[in-house]
């Protein structure tokens, strides 16, 4: 039963999970599932994942909290390591990835801002982006059903159809300030922004003195098989939001960005309580630990590979239950035929997690760490759910 004392914006399913190990959840009947959507693309080295507990314990034991008044060493070396391994010289730490999202836009706003242009704050988005649930991010993302009943539109967001060029250029004007793309559409359907689309941005950005904001809070993190999704489009951007994923599960974000981009970020001008705490910064070094190292993303493009082709299998199997099949590495969609909440719930039966998404589409965002045995596994899961359907659409049509 729904706890009433909770507001009742969720709608869960009657699963209580006391424990994870790996890609595994366990409920309080010492049921086991097979995690599959990892808290959405969070859980990205595991649940309960050693090198990640310890480096929470360690700091536990140290300081919890320090406030962005002092100098916190953890948050330096992370900043330097995001830096490193990214295009940006500059990373301000959040709680979430909505907040990353509004330290890219203000980052923007401000950039212009302060070259004497402040009527340059006009974003534009694209048709299916999620961008989080803030004022702003709503009215980023664009989507009726998360902006009615919450007074006025932010104003300063243009949106745009999905990969339509000639809309995008009709819609860039002397008060557009930066681009606001997620290279690849998670709550909208895992749908794939293709390399040449997104050069096109650079060029557009490039010929009108306009910042390119990469939302990267799913995609990111070794999510696609490169530490960044825009790796593979050769691609940079100005700025870029990060989270889920690079939490491990603890809950933080960042927005990077360049030198340029971030120049008119001065002193007073944004802040944030928790943002860069003691915890996050020492989970988010343990994470880079893990995904950094030798091999790993490797790893994660070999077991992609996997899902890649016992996925296909499965559509060609079950052709009634399974249109196609979307995404990159390791964010996967199945965009099905019958109703996505129905393959969502076989699968639940399977004891199996996915996350369902916009389009009919239902993600698979597994940890990182999953290895070639056990997507074999899931995939045996998730063709045990396919099965079903068919049979009961065979017993509906007969
Ligand atoms: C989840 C998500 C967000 C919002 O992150 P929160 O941590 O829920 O605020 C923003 N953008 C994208 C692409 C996301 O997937």
């Amino acid at each position: 039963m729904a706890e009433a004392a909770l507001f009742d914006t969720f709608a869960r399913a009657p699963l209580r999970f006391v424990r994870g190990e790996g890609v595994w959840l366990v409920t309080e009947t010492g049921e086991r599932y097979l995690d599959f959507g990892a808290g959405v693309a969070v859980t990205s080295c595991g649940h309960a994942n050693p090198h990640l507990v310890a480096a929470l314990k360690d700091q536990a034991e140290k300081v919890w909290h320090l406030s962005n008044l002092y100098e916190i060493p953890e948050q330096e070396r992370l900043a330097r390591r995001l830096a490193e391994a990214t295009f940006a010289d500059k990373v301000f730490f959040t709680n979430s990835g909505a907040e990353a999202l509004e330290c890219a836009i203000k980052t923007a706003r401000r950039y212009h801002y302060a070259k004497g242009h402040p009527e340059k704050f006009h974003i534009v988005t694209f048709e299916g982006a999620f961008h989080g649930r803030t004022i702003a991010t709503i009215a980023a993302g664009g989507q009726e059903k998360y902006m009615e009943g919450f007074g006025p539109k932010a104003q300063g967001f243009d949106q745009v159809p999905f990969g339509d060029l000639e809309a995008l250029k009709a819609a860039i004007t002397e008060n557009t300030a930066a681009l606001l793309i997620e290279p690849i559409q998670g709550e909208g359907g895992i749908r794939v922004v293709s390399k040449e689309f997104l050069r096109e941005l650079r060029t557009l950005c490039d010929a009108h003195g306009l910042l390119l904001i990469f939302d990267e809070v799913q995609t990111g993190v070794g999510r696609t098989g490169k530490f960044f999704a825009h790796e593979w489009s050769g691609v940079t951007p100005d700025i870029m939001a990060v989270a889920k994923g690079i939490g491990g599960g603890f809950p933080f974000g960042a927005c990077l960005a360049t030198a340029e981009a971030a120049s008119g970020m001065k002193p007073g001008v944004h802040g944030t309580t928790y943002g860069g705490n003691p915890l996050a910064m020492a989970v988010g070094n343990a994470v880079l630990d893990v995904v950094l190292g030798e091999g790993f993303l490797q790893h994660v493009n070999d077991v992609a590979l996997v899902f890649r082709q016992g996925l296909a299998g499965l559509k060609d199997r079950f052709p009634g239950v399974i249109e196609e099949i979307r995404g990159e590495g390791l964010m996967l969609g199945i965009k099905a035929r019958v109703p996505a909440g129905d393959l969502v719930l076989a699968m639940r039966n399977e004891h199996i997690l996915g996350v369902p998404a916009g389009d009919n589409v239902i993600r698979l965002l597994p940890p990182l760490v999953v290895t070639a045995d056990e997507a074999r596994e899931g995939i045996a899961r998730i063709e045990r759910a396919a099965e079903k359907l068919q049979s009961d659409q065979l017993k509906k049509s007969a």
